[in-house]
Formats: structure tokens, C-alpha cells, sequence
């Protein structure tokens, strides 16, 4: 545990106090567990490189059957911390003690305007029933729970993890003993979803974990502070972010009756660099909106004795053609062209505008400047 009490019953948080000070306090027996009263030593600190916290003398303790681990300790200390530079406005609690629910919370937040978070940071395994009645306890007192899981179970398929992210839409994993923190965040995302969401680009989350019934997890993995928590307790990170708001925008193409410019822009406003929007994606959406059918024209006539391309689609192909030399001459060769499709959303109305483009890129390396 990271409070206890000290002399005079007042409660003593063992990072903030020196540590002279909590040894003498330690050898005189004048530190007590805040449940049970019984007595607690100070253990760990950076001489031992664990982190500072107080432990009963013989383990035992009415409150916590269990021996706390390492990374419990040093987690719950780390959130507190992040929980802090956030809300500098509110009263961040380690380890408080609720008559409602009657239990304690391994940190509490009160915020200025009166509304209170439980973060709960989960090392062990927790019975499915017994979250359900802590969950069920924390609503009931007006108090928002946050689970917040050790990265030890990461990997294991447990019902109450599932029913985390069933609630909150997501979940978090931590790190605790990495320095700077390290975080997972997962959230469900469908098949459907992951087939849309662009290919090897920064943007991309990986994917791990079967999130249960609710689908395929998706995970961003980066240091717990680019991790915030917003008003409702969701966990927000600016890679996820993007990516949820190019759903959107995918969402909205692929119901489109015809190719709509600013839908594209804003798509592309992540992935692609404002010159290259403006060099070669704008012109070339511009000429296809003008003609959409000319390049298949053109191809189906190659092909075909007794329709031969008309002289006039002939001379504008070759001036698509030429434009891309020119293009090459300014950095935009063609793997580099190639690169860009690649970034096209291929949904609705704009995968035909993808083919457009592809089809102009395979005519001009069938032909020499
Ligand atoms: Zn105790």
C-alpha cells in the first residue's frame, strides 16, 4: 500500500514523505495500516529500485488477502500521477477508502464540479461475478469505475476483461515498471472495419486479442501520458482519433452517389502531404470528374479492330501521359504515384476513381516519354 498512518493517526502517502523520516517512524512502530490498524513497515525506495511503499509486518491483514505486487504498487502510483497533471483542478486519492460502495479505491478523483472516478488498476485475476458486483456498487454511488488492466494480462482471455470493454467500448493496459509507462489501448473494431481501415500507413493501429463476442481488438500501443482521459471517463489517443474520425469520413463515401471533393480532401488530410494533394490527386479528380469514362474508351478501342480510339481521346490520352513525364520530373515518379494510389479510398463511388487512376498509371509505364 502507498498510504498508512502515522503518528497521530494522520495519513502519511510514502512518496511524499522524506525518507528519514519514514524510517524512524518505521523502526518506533508508528505507521499503521489505515483498515485494519495493525502495524506496517516501510519496505522498498530507490536504494532497492522497487517502489516506496508500506507492508504489514507478517502480511496479514483483514483488508488485502493477498500479498500486492510490485507492479500494483508502482501502477497505482504511476496513474495517480497521470491522473494528476490532467486534472490539476481536482483531488486525486490513493488508495481511498468508500463507505459506499464499502470498499477501497486504489485511487479516487473528485472533481471541481463534484463528479467522482474510481481507477481501479487490475494485476490479478479477477472472478467475472465479483467485477459485476463492484462495477453494479460503483454505479450506484454516483461514481464512474475505470478499469485499468496489468500488462501481465494482456494476453489472457478473461471474462471480466470482456466485460470491461463491453461497458467502456475499450480498455486499457498497463505497463506500470517500463520507464517512461507504457500503454495499450484496445477497443472493438469489425471485420468490415478492418478491411477499410488503410494499409501501412503510421496511422495504422495493429491488431491483437479477440475482444470476445464484440469483434477483432484493435490496439495502439504508445507511452500511458499520450493517453488522456476524457469528460466521460473514454480513453483518447490522437492516432485514434484520426482513425475513427476516416471511418466516418469511409462511412460517408462509400454511400455517395458520385465522388465528392471535400470528403476526399479531408480523408486524405493524414496520410498524404498537402503538396502532393494539390500536384497530383486534385488535377487528376478534376480531369476524371470531367470525363470518367475516357481511359476504359480508350483501352476497350486498343483492343478492338472495328473500333479504333477516336483520334480526339487518343490526343487527350497522351496528354495524360505527358503530364505524368512531368510529374516524374518533379519527385512524382511512378513508384512514387503507385505509393499515393495505394492511399484511395477503394469504397462507393471513389473506387472507380481508384481504377481511373490506376489505369492511367499502368498506360503511361507501357509507354516512354
Ligand atoms: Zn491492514
Amino acid at each position: 500500500m502507498l498510504v498508512a498512518y502515522g503518528p497521530g493517526g494522520r495519513p502519511i502517502v510514502a512518496e511524499e514523505t522524506p525518507l528519514e523520516l519514514l524510517q524512524r517512524w518505521s523502526r518506533e512502530h508508528a505507521l499503521s495500516c489505515p483498515n485494519c490498524r495493525g502495524v506496517v513497515h516501510v519496505r522498498g525506495g530507490p536504494e532497492k529500485r522497487t517502489q516506496l511503499h508500506f507492508a504489514h509486518q507478517r502480511g496479514e491483514c483483514a483488508w488485502s488477502t493477498e500479498a500486492e505486487s510490485v507492479r500494483h504498487i508502482r501502477g497505482k502510483s504511476v496513474l495517480a500521477n497521470w491522473l494528476r497533471k490532467q486534472f490539476p483542478q481536482a483531488v486525486v486519492t490513493l488508495e481511498k477508502r468508500l463507505p459506499e460502495p464499502n470498499r477501497i479505491a486504489d485511487i479516487f478523483v473528485r472533481h471541481e464540479h463534484g463528479t467522482c472516478w474510481a481507477v481501479e488498476f487490475q494485476c490479478a485475476p479477477l472472478d467475472i461475478d465479483e467485477w459485476r458486483h463492484r462495477h453494479t456498487a460503483y454505479r450506484n454511488a454516483q461514481i464512474l469505475d475505470i478499469w485499468i488492466i496489468g500488462n501481465n494480462r494482456r494476453e489472457k482471455q478473461e471474462a471480466f476483461i470482456e466485460a470491461i470493454i463491453a461497458s467502456a467500448r475499450e480498455i486499457l493496459f498497463l505497463d506500470p515498471l517500463l520507464e517512461p509507462p507504457r500503454a495499450w489501448l484496445r477497443w472493438p473494431v469489425s471485420r468490415e472495419m478492418l478491411q477499410l481501415w488503410p494499409q501501412d500507413t503510421a496511422l495504422r493501429p495493429f491488431f491483437e486479442g479477440w475482444v470476445g463476442r464484440l469483434g477483432f481488438g484493435a490496439s495502439l500501443t504508445d507511452q500511458l501520458n499520450s493517453i488522456r482521459l476524457g469528460e466521460q471517463g473514454a480513453l483518447m489517443h490522437s492516432a485514434r482519433a484520426i482513425l475513427l474520425e476516416r471511418t466516418r469520413l469511409l462511412e460517408a463515401m462509400k454511400v455517395a452517389p458520385s465522388v465528392v471533393e471535400a470528403l476526399l480532401l479531408s480523408y486524405l488530410e493524414h496520410s498524404v502531404s498537402e503538396e502532393a494533394v494539390h500536384t497530383v490527386m486534385l488535377p487528376l479528380l478534376r480531369a476524371y470528374q470531367r470525363d470518367p469514362d475516357l481511359l476504359r474508351r480508350f483501352n476497350f478501342g486498343r483492343g478492338s479492330l472495328d473500333q479504333p480510339p477516336r483520334a480526339e481521346d487518343s490526343l487527350r490520352v497522351q496528354r495524360a501521359i505527358d503530364w505524368l513525364h512531368t510529374l516524374a520530373k518533379q519527385g512524382y515518379g511512378v513508384t512514387r504515384l503507385q505509393e499515393l494510389s495505394q492511399e484511395l479510398p477503394f469504397v462507393g463511388p471513389y473506387a472507380a476513381f481508384a481504377r481511373y487512376y490506376e489505369m492511367l498509371l499502368a498506360l503511361s509505364s507501357s509507354t516512354s516519354p
